[in-house]
């Protein structure tokens, strides 16, 4: 009985299910390079290099560990484009009759994949996915009967779970969440940790010469300097635990203007393509709190990141989809600005978010939530657009990760599902948090005007827009108080603004 075990792009972990259910002395591996993987979205240039490269490297180790692989090299003359094509040339050349695979990150896969049986007359078993700490099933579980699915709630059962911070049944300092302590504004002092960065090797840079001749892309490719192997994962979370990790808590929040990392890890993309496991990182933050080295605070806010939100967003996917991505809830009916891909917008923040993103296939979750996704939450962008610009432009978006976050807690295109309330603030908000401001063409005080910052137009109209729906919401309530000291000629002035901004919004 032949099998054939095939590993998806983003699964490069060593405790993949796959190599414990199959037999390296008579079973063989698949691993592909795909045209219609590339094409689904615009991905910027360096998330493709990322998974090509890490890939190639993957491989590599495997053959070294004894396993035969067939590796499929991006060609796009050839006819296999896409996984269905490289699963039929594969069991017909290799005479296949079983299939293994673990359940994929995106729906749209898991999809291909249940069609193969039938399609392609082979056995198809799909196995749990190792790559984070939960089942699905718990989460069906967890789910099951709540009215609200509140990432806090999730959270505590996993702390215990898992024994992160605990001291028998208890959180170890008295609380769960150190969150008060975590919104401080950056002045420059300590300086920014910034991630390590790993020079090309001739993998690496064969990877990045194919992308850059054959494959349409998003964004800059020179600089990439993303980890492409376990070693360098491992290295670059040894890194940060001691280079940022202490200010990790502190800083969580900040936007400066001029650091497009500051003291975040830069690990998703590590940790999504299954480089790094989530309990290793967890376990490295709290060694470095019990060894002194890093404070309760960002320990924690780091933990709650990974264990908390990672697998919540991911469970929520699985629970909700396939319709989950089609939802709407505002009525959003805005087309996605054109800067989002150029950059070139006035708005300072704005383009310090956009450029970083084309630079780096990188912006922080500050960034991703308050900037680039508050400007579309307060403008209407239609969901899908939105969240089809998050999928290409960050080297760790996926399905899984990139749709619910975007979706869900940026658009509250869910109705609520996700988030108690909409994120969505003022240009107030993002001159707390940071300098942005001091450096922009318009005004953060004003709010109608040629010189008004458009953030603030955009959020009172949004909440006048929105009032049936939120203003009985008892986290908003002082934010409609402001709203009703408005009068009438303020409040028709600042719909007269926002309309502008929408109807004129490339100009701005
Ligand atoms: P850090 O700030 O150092 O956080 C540590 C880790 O926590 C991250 O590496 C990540 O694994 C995890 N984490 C933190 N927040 C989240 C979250 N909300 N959901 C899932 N994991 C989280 N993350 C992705 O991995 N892929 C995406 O495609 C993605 N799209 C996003 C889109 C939007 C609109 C928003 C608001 C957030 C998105 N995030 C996404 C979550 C988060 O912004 C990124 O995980 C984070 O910015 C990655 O940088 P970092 O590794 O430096 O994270
Ligand atoms: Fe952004 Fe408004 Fe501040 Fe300009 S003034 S940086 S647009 S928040």
């Amino acid at each position: 009985m032949a099998r054939l075990g095939l590993i998806f792009g983003d699964q490069l972990n060593l405790d993949h299910a796959l190599l414990d259910a199959l037999d390296p002395a008579c079973d063989r591996l698949l691993m592909g390079e795909l045209v219609a993987e590339t094409e689904y979205v615009r991905h910027h240039g360096k998330k493709i290099a990322l998974i090509f490269s890490a890939m190639r490297h993957f491989r590599d180790e495997l053959e070294q560990a004894g396993w035969s692989v067939t590796y499929h090299v991006f060609d796009p003359d050839s006819d296999i484009r896409s996984f269905t094509d490289l699963v039929r040339w594969a069991s017909a050349a290799e005479g296949v009759d079983t299939l293994l695979v673990a359940w994929p990150g995106e729906w749209r896969l898991l999809e291909e994949v249940r069609a193969w049986e039938q399609e392609l007359g082979v056995a198809v078993s799909v196995l749990p996915d190792t790559r984070f700490l939960g089942a699905l099933e718990d989460f069906e579980r967890w789910a099951r009967g709540r009215k609200q699915l509140r990432m806090e709630y999730f959270y505590r059962p996993m702390r215990r779970r898992t024994g992160l911070l605990m001291e028998d049944d208890q959180p170890v300092g008295g609380s769960w969440n150190f969150d008060a302590d975590n919104r401080k504004r950056w002045r420059g002092d300590p300086p920014a940790a910034r991630p390590m960065r790993f020079t090309p090797d001739a993998t690496t840079d064969e990877v990045l010469a194919l992308v850059d001749k054959r494959i349409p892309h998003f964004g800059v490719l020179e600089g990439f300097d993303y980890p492409v192997t376990r070693a360098q994962a491992r290295r670059a979370l040894a890194h940060f635990v001691s280079a940022a990790l202490p200010y990790f808590g502190d800083f969580q929040d900040a936007l400066p203007d001029d650091e497009d990392y500051l003291f975040h890890s830069r690990l998703s993309s590590s940790l999504n393509l299954g480089l790094l496991s989530p309990m290793e990182v967890c376990r490295a933050a709290e060694q470095a709190w019990r060894d002194g080295q890093a404070p309760l605070n960002a320990v924690e806010g780091f933990i709650r990141q990974i264990i908390g939100w990672r697998e919540y967003i991911r469970g929520i996917y699985w629970l909700k989809m396939p319709d989950y991505a089609d939802l709407n809830a505002l009525g959003n009916d805005q087309p996605l600005p054109d800067w989002y891909w150029t950059g070139k917008t006035q708005m300072r923040c704005l383009a310090r978010a956009i450029d970083a993103t084309r630079q780096n296939a990188y912006a922080h979750h500050i960034q991703r939530l308050m900037v680039t996704g508050n400007f579309a939450l307060l403008l209407g962008v239609v969901p899908r657009e939105i969240c089809e610009w998050y999928l290409a432009v960050y080297a760790d978006a996926y399905d899984w990760v990139e749709l619910p976050n975007t979706l869900g807690m940026v658009m509250h295109a869910d109705g609520g599902l996700l988030a108690s309330k909409p994120y969505a603030a003022s240009g107030k908000y993002i001159q707390r948090m940071g300098d942005h401001c001091a450096h922009c063409r318009y005004r953060v005080a004003n709010t109608v005007g040629e010189d008004a910052c458009p953030f603030n137009a955009l959020y009172w109209d949004f909440l006048d827009r929105h009032r049936e729906r939120f203003e009985r919401n008892p986290r908003m309530t002082m934010m409609y108080r402001n709203v009703d000291r408005m009068d009438a000629e303020r409040l028709s002035a600042i719909r007269e603004r926002a309309r502008e901004i929408r109807e004129q919004v490339e100009r701005f």
